[in-house]
């Protein structure tokens, strides 16, 4: 007797497996997972884990929030409530690999709140869930749509939806009661057929997410990852000749002190969030798998090197260059630019463009004082309305709008008024009145 059931072990839940339906990426979430679990032994989810799920790991009561406010951390992200709930799930189904259905595997690489990981609420590809029943085939969420850096669906190349289509309700980012796919307001389908919007295109940044999230058998237990990514990084610092940290910044036009934080081993070490990492990667075109699991394959180019670059320019390419950057200022800007602010981001001084370009600063000089103007309109027009509506107001309850009444009802707002501006234009309303 023994011999069987060696051969099929028991477990304390229904083996159920996780979806994928291909691609790399496309595999489901431990949210998704959850709740799939739970119907396939009829209850619902908040059922499953209030009177199974959590008294199994001695867990508490069962809140609601955990389906509103921070279910995706709490299930596909990384930190420790969603360790222990995918253990557990493993063992109790025995279903290898369901800490992968999170992103448990990048845990010792990103930084350990998961700042801007998740959507703030559920996304979902609406003809992902057409095509699944279209074909009788189960509907899941995989990990991506929970991934805050994406925002289009990379097989149908549509946006996600956010709202269900019937009721327009958000969902819950747990589905707490009704299986997946299925609005738990009003119970509508969530999915639709293709809405013909054209397609969308993957940003590169969207695109190494996926990379990055189709890696993650390649992360063994104990694996350094953020020892891989400094690797990583120094190599790329060799191959584009920079010999710090600071310089690899200024160069990438990225914020100081962020790449030389993920380098520090000491208290001021920071791992990176998955976004900035994702931006790093694009700025380097280096993808994120190259950079962490392929050293060998580290080839560079960095991106926004205009700036540094322009020092080795020879006097004609600088000219031609600051005359290219400052037309763009002067067609482009809608907000007062000084020439002062002009010169500092194109690095030269304020008389290098005054005696080079004596016409395009005019027409900078000429258009700041156009925004001012229309600035302080706007702002007159606005200080007038106020005035008159608390005038009104007061006429309505049968008080007359005295200075001082006005002047009390405005009190938050008096200091957006000039000197005497307050009297002038109360003077002019009234007279009106
Ligand atoms: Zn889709
Ligand atoms: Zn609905």
């Amino acid at each position: 007797m023994m011999g069987v059931f060696e051969q099929f072990p028991r477990t304390a839940l229904y083996k159920l497996k996780p979806e994928d339906s291909g691609n790399g990426f496309m595999f489901e979430s431990a949210g998704s997972y959850l709740v799939r679990l739970a119907y396939a032994h009829r209850k619902a989810p908040h059922h499953f884990l209030r009177h199974f799920l959590n008294p199994a790991l001695g867990q508490g009561a069962v809140s609601n929030d955990l389906f509103l406010n921070y279910g995706f951390s709490a299930m596909n992200g990384y930190r420790p409530k969603a360790e222990m709930y995918l253990n557990a799930l493993e063992v109790f189904t025995g279903q290898k690999g369901v800490g992968l259905l999170s992103m448990l595997p990048w845990k010792s690489l990103l930084d350990s709140m998961g700042k801007g990981l998740f959507h703030p609420s559920k996304k979902w590809c609406p003809e992902c869930f057409q095509e699944w029943r279209t074909n009788k085939e189960v509907l899941y969420e995989p990990l991506i749509w929970s991934l805050k850096s994406l925002t289009i669906c990379p097989v149908h190349q549509c946006l996600y939806a956010g709202n269900c289509f019937e009721c327009g309700a958000k969902q819950y980012m747990v589905q707490r009661v009704l299986p997946i796919g299925f609005c738990p307001e009003c119970g509508s389908f969530l999915g639709s057929e293709a809405k013909g919007m054209g397609k969308k295109v993957l940003s590169k940044k969207e695109q190494y997410l996926l990379d990055l999230v189709a890696s993650r058998h390649r992360v063994t237990e104990n694996m350094q990852l953020l020892q891989l990514l400094r690797g990583g990084i120094k190599i790329v610092m060799a191959k584009l000749s920079v010999t710090s940290t600071k310089k690899l910044e200024q160069l990438l036009c990225f914020s100081q002190a962020t790449i030389s934080q993920w380098l520090s081993d000491g208290s001021r070490g920071t791992r990176p969030t998955l976004s900035t990492l994702l931006n790093f990667c694009v700025a380097v075109e280096v993808s994120p798998v190259v950079l962490l699991f392929q050293h060998d394959r580290i080839d560079p180019v960095a991106k926004v090197a205009e700036l540094d670059g322009r020092k080795s320019y020879d006097n004609a390419d600088k000219y031609d260059w600051v005359k290219q950057q400052l037309t763009n200022i002067v067609d482009g800007h809608s907000r007062v630019f000084s020439v002062k602010q002009a010169a500092d981001q194109l690095k030269v001084g304020v008389n290098y463009l005054r005696y080079h370009f004596p016409e395009l600063t005019y027409r900078l000089v000429e258009k700041n004082n156009v925004l001012r103007d229309e600035k302080r309109e706007r702002r007159n027009r606005r200080n007038v309305l106020l005035v008159e509506t608390v005038c009104q107001d007061l006429l309505g309850a049968g008080v007359f709008p005295s200075h001082n009444y006005v002047r009390k009802a405005l009190k938050h707002e008096l200091k957006n008024y000039g000197f005497g501006e307050f009297t002038r234009i109360w003077r002019e309303v009234t007279e009106r009145l």
